[in-house]
């Protein structure tokens, strides 16, 4: 069995007063942040609850590796998945993407989707994954939970047109983001608009992920029962569905629980 390692958290300081917050998994793999704070106000998220302060330069993300490296870690690779929407400030994401290319560091990012015409642009870029956060399969439960992505209907037009045109491998790298949360989106009917599109790209992957409680959120993940029950429901239904990975379920993994400090 794999023997699960301990993530580190990082906090790296911003020259113009705040930090932010990396994370480096026991897989090798460090999430680094693209903004200081977020301006999507998902609301389950302590990483954006105070909105967007800035975005994050091409160099201040590369010091986030930088400031894991200090510490005596060598990331294998860097997911952008940490605080902020990558798609927001997106001249920085395609600089780093291209200084990881240069150092043969292989890059994925996490992104709730918009604007969609950064969203087509990135799918067609050369990237080692790119997850996309839907957490829902109904319209108003993706409102509700990721208030200002672009409306659920247009993204999964978006996804679709673009994935028709890209190659199975590529198709392959593409994820989708569910973080499961009790009694919100964890009904088996709020899965059922998106088995079509699982159907239709059976490379997709369906990524289940849970949050980990953050002072004063309402919201939890359900039991490991229920999501062992879904996960084997949504297999049955022929979608290529994963647990939450042991590193994400530690207590310094969870999605969401970065901070913006010193605001
Ligand atoms: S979950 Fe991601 S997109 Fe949503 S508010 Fe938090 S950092 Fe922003």
């Amino acid at each position: 069995m794999l023997a699960v390692v301990a993530n580190a958290r990082f906090l790296v300081p911003l020259a113009d007063g705040p930090s932010v917050e990396a994370v480096y998994y026991g897989s090798g793999t460090l999430c680094i942040s693209s903004q200081a704070g977020c301006a999507v106000g998902c609301p389950f998220c302590a990483s954006g609850s105070r909105g967007l302060l800035r975005n994050l330069s091409e160099d201040e993300m590369w010091a986030q590796l930088e400031s894991a490296r200090a510490q005596g870690y060598e990331p294998l690779r860097i997911t952008v998945s940490g605080i902020g929407e990558p798609l927001h400030n997106f001249q920085s994401l395609l600089a780093f993407l291209d200084r990881c290319r240069a150092a043969a560091l292989p890059v994925s990012l996490t992104t709730t989707g918009g604007p969609l015409n950064s969203l087509k642009k990135i799918l067609h870029l050369p990237h080692n994954g790119l997850m996309l956060s839907l957490h829902a399969g109904k319209p108003a439960t993706h409102r509700l939970l990721i208030p200002r992505a672009p409306d659920f209907n247009s993204l999964m037009e978006c996804l679709t047109q673009v994935l028709t045109t890209l190659s199975r491998r590529r198709r392959r790298k593409i994820g989708i983001n569910y973080l499961l949360l009790q009694g919100v989106n964890d009904d088996r009917t709020e899965f059922l608009s998106l088995v079509p599109l699982f159907r239709r790209f059976p490379e997709l992957t369906l990524h289940l992920l849970t949050c980990n409680p953050v002072s004063d959120s309402a919201y939890e993940s359900p039991s490991a029962e229920k999501i062992d029950e879904l996960h084997g429901a949504l297999a049955g239904l022929g979608i290529h569905v994963r647990r939450p990975n042991p590193w994400r379920i530690q207590q310094d993994g969870g999605c969401g629980t970065l901070f913006v400090r010193s605001f």
